[in-house]
């Protein structure tokens, strides 16, 4: 479904493009990823970095946090380029951003964009010094930066200015309220002292992560209503597998709709020997499940019940749903608009046939008591029906038939 059928209504930003790719005003919602590789080491880092944009990671950033790092950057960047990849990468900077930067100008100059956290950038005195430098060279090379606050590392001064002000009204607000006004202050002061010291407003995006999702909620409604800056979606130490995923998109969910949100990133801790990709996966089914954007085709699935005689079904949709992803890199660079194409695998007659009517292609399995058949339906038609040992083989026969006679061929007729 394309995001003009929806009643989601965005919030109007500027628009910041980071190594040509546009966040804000009318673009699409954009999903990033992070790295857990060692940057130090340029080759394992760009072969995940171009595993993430493989997955559908539209930018991707890195740590930098040692002189060894920033040296590896001009070395993932051309490792990237010889894997033909030239998605842009966001460098992380905390604590020594400054020195490396300008110590390692080459560092500078690949990154596209700049990650800034306010609260690690210095202390003291030496916090607006070092926060300017960074800026200055951000300005020098032209790259737009994101100033990231995030909860766990919050600007100790800044918060203990705010909690004085508080205790000096009449009606002092509450710590949680106290600790989300200290996150969004500290977001557009420095976002003003970056335009102060002449990086252009639309250069700069914003984030304020927290790892609560109510807190998140209240923050980014905060920060939305008193800036057009674009605005990086994501809660922070999401966590591992189905509570990550849950936590994200609970809070996500709500912004997106209220049209709030210009690029996302789902932080999810990988399962051991898990893959990081996942959290492009499911920052895209985020995006598509919502109706706001569309990547690859998703399968419907029923849960499965006392029906189903065996585990065949799900199997089928497993299978199903991991073909049309391996698919997607060859259909997206032939056919337009095979990512909005939806499937159905049921598992009984009950929902069957009426689940897989409303999909483009959906195929109803037999449940327990049933004729072992499966009539496979195409656009609500009944077309054919399957049985014996190659049901999944020629399901995905029927689905490349019909993505090669369905979608328009691109730079010509399907
Ligand atoms: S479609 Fe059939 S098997 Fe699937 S949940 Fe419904 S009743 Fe059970």
């Amino acid at each position: 479904m394309a995001s003009e059928h929806l009643p989601v209504k965005r919030r109007r930003t500027r628009t910041v493009t980071v190594g040509g790719v546009a966040i804000g005003g009318d673009h699409p919602i954009v999903v990033q990823s992070m790295t857990n590789t060692d940057t130090a080491d340029p080759i394992a880092t760009a072969i995940q970095v171009a595993q993430l944009a493989q997955a559908g990671s539209e930018i991707v950033r890195i740590t930098v946090n040692t002189a060894e790092a920033a040296a590896a950057v001009p070395k993932i960047r051309e490792q990237l380029l010889r894997m033909n990849m030239d998605v842009p990468l966001v460098g992380d900077f905390h604590f020594n951003g400054h020195k490396l930067l300008s110590e390692h100008p080459a560092c500078a100059e690949a990154l596209d964009k700049l990650r800034i956290n306010p609260g690690n950038v210095g202390k003291g005195a030496r916090r607006d010094e070092q926060f300017a430098r960074i800026i200055e060279i951000a300005c020098r090379y032209r790259k737009p930066v994101r100033i990231g606050v995030n909860w766990g590392s919050l600007d100790q001064d800044l918060l203990a200015r705010i909690m004085d002000e508080n205790a000096r009204r009449t009606q002092p607000r509450d710590a949680v309220e106290v600790m989300r006004e200290a996150m969004v202050a500290s977001a557009l002061e420095s976002a003003a002292k970056a335009q102060e010291y002449g990086l252009p407003g639309d250069r700069i995006i914003l984030s304020c992560k927290v790892s609560g999702v109510q807190d998140l909620i209240a923050i980014y409604r905060d920060l939305a209503a008193r800036c057009d800056y674009p605005l990086h979606l994501g809660l922070t130490e999401a966590g591992m597998g189905s509570k990550g995923i849950v936590a994200s998109t609970a809070a996500l969910a709500v912004l997106l709709q209220e049209g709030i949100g210009d690029t996302i990133r789902v932080s999810l801790t990988p399962e051991p020997n898990g893959s990081r990709t996942q959290e492009v996966i499911v920052a895209q089914e985020i995006l598509q499940t919502m109706g706001l954007r569309a990547f690859t085709p998703l399968v419907a699935a029923c849960p499965g019940c006392g029906r189903t005689s065996s585990t065949y079904f799900q199997e089928l949709a497993q299978e199903i749903q991991s073909y049309v992803r391996s698919q997607m890199p060859v259909w997206r660079s032939r056919y337009d608009g095979v990512e909005n194409m939806t499937l159905a695998v049921m598992g009984c007659v009950v929902n069957g046939p009426g689940e897989s009517k409303h999909a483009n292609i959906g195929i109803s399995l037999p449940g327990s008591g049933e004729t072992p058949v499966a009539p496979v339906f195409v656009d609500g038609e009944k077309t054919v029906t399957l049985k014996g040992e190659g049901i999944a083989e020629e399901f995905k026969a029927i689905i490349d038939n019909y993505v090669a006679s369905k979608y328009q061929r691109k730079g010509g007729r399907a």
